[in-house]
């Protein structure tokens, strides 16, 4: 299916259809994210919005549709017009190439900030150890935590944590980053310095799908918002188009009421 992909294209969701049990949380979702752009999903709690960002690295199963990320079908194969489960080995790949960043941070305790940012690379990538070593130093710093490297976890606040865990997902050199409510578990004045990190990766043009209820950060640093309400989108434009002129009632009304 790459010759169907445009050029441009990280990200493609055709018909996704999500279900648990006889609850149907997405139903029917068509979406793009192209290279280097931001795309931020809200909406109201329960719409969806953190099992859409699951399934675009397998973590949930579709039960219809299709999802591609850079020009491969995600968690299927095609054989003969019919889609096949991969393999383990296919999707771990997958996923090592996008970075998740979820609410709780799960840092390993007992290994320094370094450490965890070195893990993967070493365990997954197979890379040697003085070349991730420099890389993860390197990325702590992007974070502003070179000073931090051999902090262990408790040693560091919720949003230096969140800044570690951010650190080790682009250790792992992703062409995709994905941020599931990134600071909705951190006190309000920490809030800020993990939004500064993901503003100048976006800065940077790397490629961002974005869950959260900042709708400041949303405004200012998303090239396209998506509104998700009861499983579907709603509403979808550029930042100006949703905040600024919204023509959904449904996106009116989230607006006003977390205003
Ligand atoms: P949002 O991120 O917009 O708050 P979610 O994607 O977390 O929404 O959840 C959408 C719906 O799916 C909710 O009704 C939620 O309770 C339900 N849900 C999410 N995960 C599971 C699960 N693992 N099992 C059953 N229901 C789930």
């Amino acid at each position: 299916m790459v010759g169907q992909q445009e050029a441009n294209e990280m990200v493609r969701g055709e018909g996704i259809v999500k279900r648990f049990g006889h609850l149907t949380v997405l139903n029917g979702i068509h979406f793009q994210v192209k290279r280097g752009q931001v795309v931020v999903i809200i909406g109201p709690s329960g719409s969806g919005k953190t099992t859409l960002l699951r399934c675009i690295n397998h973590l949930e199963k579709i039960d219809s549709g299709r999802i591609y990320v850079d020009g491969q079908l995600v968690g299927y194969r095609e054989v003969n017009g019919k889609l096949l489960e991969d393999s383990e080995a296919n999707i771990a790949r997958m996923r090592s190439q996008i970075g998740f960043v979820f609410q709780r941070f799960n840092l390993f305790s007992h290994k320094t900030a370094l450490e965890n940012v070195m893990e993967a690379p070493i365990y997954v990538l197979h890379e040697p150890r003085n070349v991730v070593r420099e890389r993860a130093l390197a990325n702590l710093e992007k974070v502003g935590l070179a000073d931090k490297a051999n902090a262990y976890p408790r040693q560091l606040s919720g949003g230096q944590q969140q800044r570690v865990a951010i650190a080790r997902a682009l250790a792992m050199k992703p062409k995709l980053m994905l941020f599931d409510e990134a600071t909705s578990a951190l006190d309000p004045e920490l809030v800020g310095e993990v939004l500064k990190v993901m503003r100048q990766l976006a800065e940077e043009g790397m490629t961002m799908v974005v869950v959260t209820h900042e709708m400041h950060f949303a405004r200012e640093v998303a090239d396209h918002v998506i509104f998700m309400d009861k499983a579907q989108i709603v509403e979808e434009g550029p930042p100006e188009q949703i905040f600024g002129n919204p023509q959904n009632e449904r996106t009116r009304d989230f607006l006003r009421r977390i205003d």
